[in-house]
């Protein structure tokens, strides 16, 4: 990947960007258990494409900011604290590895830090998150099955999110500046099940010419909808997903127009590079 200073940032802002990037990598491992969880399709972009990604250190600030985080936050550990633990276990021929933020032991505690927005934690304590749930029990899975390490059993798993946005307006919704949010710890079996099932995803993507297109909910899309719109009113009266609904609401206001507003790949479009540099084989060029 090559990184721009398009956006003029100062020279040791730039430069802490551009070594950060660098230090990327998933040493001794085939892949990384971020990546594992990802998309094969965009793992196999980094591996044929990676270095044909520009992007501007702009971009990648929320980046940095969260890695200063971490590094203070490593150099105040207490005792029984492990920071920065790598744990690497083989899964069906391949190599996954994870990064442990904080162990703590005897509790056999793992936590995670995300420096994250007010809205993701939000959404989060209410509907749970997915990634979050998967990252933390792959980490314990690996972290009990290094031969190097003798850190088990973990009884509990924690994402520590920082809200980076934090404000007073956030406390109304009962969020404090940092919440500790506990992470379901699944049986082993659900753990091994999902790890062969992801490492058989990523083998076959990689064996392929072009792996197929990431899932609807890899690509954050949101449906097409139709919103039934009223003369003088700035907002919806209502938005139907489905389309004979709307039809049916239109014959009983006749007056109502309906507005399709199409689905979108939010990642595709906004944040994946690969989309935004058509590099992917699924993105119109
Ligand atoms: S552009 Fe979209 S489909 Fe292509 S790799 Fe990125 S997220 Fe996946």
């Amino acid at each position: 990947m090559q990184i721009t200073n398009e956006s003029n940032l100062p020279e040791p802002l730039y430069q802490a960007i551009v070594a950060q990037q660098q230090q990327h990598s998933v040493g001794e491992a085939d892949i990384s258990c971020t990546q594992l969880i990802d998309a094969p399709l965009i793992a196999w972009l980094w591996r044929n494409y990676g270095d044909q990604v520009v992007e501007d250190a702009a971009d990648r600030l929320w980046v940095l900011y969260g890695s200063i985080a971490h590094s203070i936050l490593e150099g105040y550990a207490g005792l029984g604290h492990h920071v920065e633990t790598e744990a690497i276990a083989t899964v069906d021929g391949m190599r996954v590895s994870g990064h442990l933020d904080l162990l703590v032991m005897p509790d056999g505690t793992i936590q995670d830090y995300k420096f994250t927005s007010a809205w993701t934690v939000g959404e989060a304590k209410k509907n749970g998150k997915p990634e979050w749930e998967r990252q933390l029990n792959v980490y314990r899975y690996l972290l009990e099955q290094d031969a190097r390490l003798s850190f088990s059993p973990v009884k509990r798993l924690e994402i520590v999110a920082m809200l980076r946005d934090w404000g007073p307006r956030h406390a109304q919704d009962g969020l404090k500046p940092v919440e500790v949010i506990s992470v379901p710890l699944w049986e082993q079996e659900r753990v091994e099940a999902y790890l062969r099932e992801r490492v058989r995803l990523h083998q076959a993507a990689f064996a392929k010419e072009i792996p197929p297109q990431c899932s609807p909910e890899e690509r954050w899309a949101t449906p097409t909808t139709h919103a039934i719109v009223r003369p003088g009113r700035k907002t919806a009266v209502k938005v139907f997903q489905d389309e004979a609904e709307a039809t049916a609401w239109q014959q009983q206001y006749p007056a109502d127009g309906v507005e399709v507003r199409p689905g979108e790949n939010k990642r595709c479009l906004n944040y994946c590079p690969f989309g935004k540099q058509k590099l992917c084989p699924y993105v119109a060029g």
